[in-house]
């Protein structure tokens, strides 16, 4: 179908929603997108791009701005001792990483250039209906405001607001699973997540920074987040794992780490009537196998790729739910599946996975599974955004 003078309503303006306006806004779409954050330039820590993202984002002419991210080999994990315990085939993919606030800038820049790009900022959905009606909310407004759309699209996180107002048989599953996040002074990294006795954590350079991850499920971590303690997080991250101290001695203030749980979503339906999900509203995941933001770039390709090839916009929703659902799927659960193997934490169960379940996964791990992980080929992702538009 033609996208020009298609009238498409985002909301949501991080990753998954930024790179959904450029491409339809550059398929000739007028695009208006909502972010309820009125500054939404500094949140997060780090984020990873693989392959599959990396191509959506150089789709888009973006390659040049995200050269400040560093290559870093994906998949790679040792134990505490520096014992390699999940080993990337040879032909693994890089992962790039950089700061989320620069990644957010680069993909804000990028849309405050698209003339056929509406930002409306400080701007909160209330409500969205499957008819394309819309209600959004101005920070400091006092009244509503209506806006109507062909299509909605719901680029708005883990408790998305457009997935309220369809049907799309939604689970959202909170695993119990807590993660700190921070950015480190750079030159802290270790370049490698480390499973040990108080759970995960990962350290790797990004612009400018270090990007630190680390779980809190031991009671010890547990009590830590309630009391935000600095104190009990480095000392239990320093028994567990001593090469941790330099990381936890930049830590001064608990109001520096972002703590998230885990939650899952799944959708039995990723679309009804004009409103469609992609992104973590449609199936947030654990962040094991680093895809969560890739997954919501992959998405926002094959939405305009499938409804350029459509003959209407319920057929090109249709086959986008299609071609997307059982991909994510599949590595939403391996993503969910690794997390919890690296959160043993009890030394039988330690012993058991490192010297009996890994070597097993390891010599499983062929290109296919990487092929899996990463879902659509890069060649493809590339084209799409770089087809000529269609006005
Ligand atoms: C604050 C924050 C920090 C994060 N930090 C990291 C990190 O450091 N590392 C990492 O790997 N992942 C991080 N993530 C998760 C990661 O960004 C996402 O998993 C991934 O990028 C998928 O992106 P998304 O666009 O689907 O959703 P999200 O990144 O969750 O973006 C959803 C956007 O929708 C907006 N929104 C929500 N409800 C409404 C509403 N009613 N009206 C208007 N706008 C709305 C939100 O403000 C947000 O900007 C973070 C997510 C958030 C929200």
């Amino acid at each position: 179908m033609r996208l020009n003078s298609l009238r498409v309503i985002i909301i949501g303006g991080a990753t998954g929603g930024c790179a959904a306006a450029l491409l339809l806004a550059r398929a000739g779409a007028r695009v208006t997108l909502c972010e309820r954050i009125a500054q939404p330039h500094t949140v997060g820590a780090g984020i990873g791009l693989a392959s599959n993202g990396l191509a959506v984002l150089e789709s888009i002419g973006l390659g040049p701005a995200l050269r400040v991210a560093r290559p870093v080999l994906g998949g790679l994990v040792s134990n505490a001792a520096g014992r390699p315990l999940l080993r990337p085939p040879a032909s693994a993919p890089l992962m790039h990483m950089l700061r989320r606030e620069t990644l957010q800038r680069i993909l804000l820049d990028a849309v405050s250039a698209e003339p056929l790009v509406e930002t409306r900022f400080g701007t909160t959905l209330v409500e969205a209906r499957p008819d394309g009606t819309v209600t959004v909310r101005r920070d400091g407004a006092d009244h509503d405001e209506v806006i109507e759309a062909d299509l909605v699209v719901g680029a708005d996180g883990v408790h998305s607001r457009v997935r309220e107002g369809g049907r799309f048989g939604a689970t959202v599953r909170r695993s119990g699973l807590h993660y700190l996040r921070a950015l480190l002074p750079a030159g802290l990294g270790q370049q490698r997540e480390v499973w040990t006795s108080a759970g995960i954590l990962g350290s790797f350079e990004v612009d400018d920074g270090t990007y630190l991850y680390a779980s809190c499920n031991t009671p010890r971590l547990r009590a830590a987040v309630r009391g935000c303690d600095v104190d009990v997080l480095r000392a239990t991250w320093r028994d567990a794992y001593a090469a941790s101290a330099p990381l936890f001695d930049t830590i001064d203030r608990w109001q520096s780490l972002l703590v998230h749980e885990v939650t899952e979503v799944r959708c039995r339906r990723w679309w009804h009537g004009t409103l469609v999900l992609l992104g973590d509203a449609a199936h947030a995941m654990a962040p094991n196998l680093g895809q969560g933001a890739n997954s919501a770039l992959v998405d926002a390709a094959v939405l305009l790729h499938e409804l350029r090839r459509a003959e209407t916009l319920a057929e090109g929703l249709e086959a986008y739910a299609r071609r997307r659902r059982p991909r994510v799927h599949a590595v939403a659960r391996s993503a969910a599946a690794l997390g919890r193997i690296g959160e043993w934490t009890g030394p039988v169960a330690r012993g058991i996975r490192d010297r009996a379940i890994l070597p097993v996964l390891n010599a499983m791990t062929t290109t296919g599974t990487l092929r899996r992980v990463l879902q659509e080929d890069a060649t493809v992702l590339r084209e799409i955004g770089r087809m000529q538009p269609a006005y």
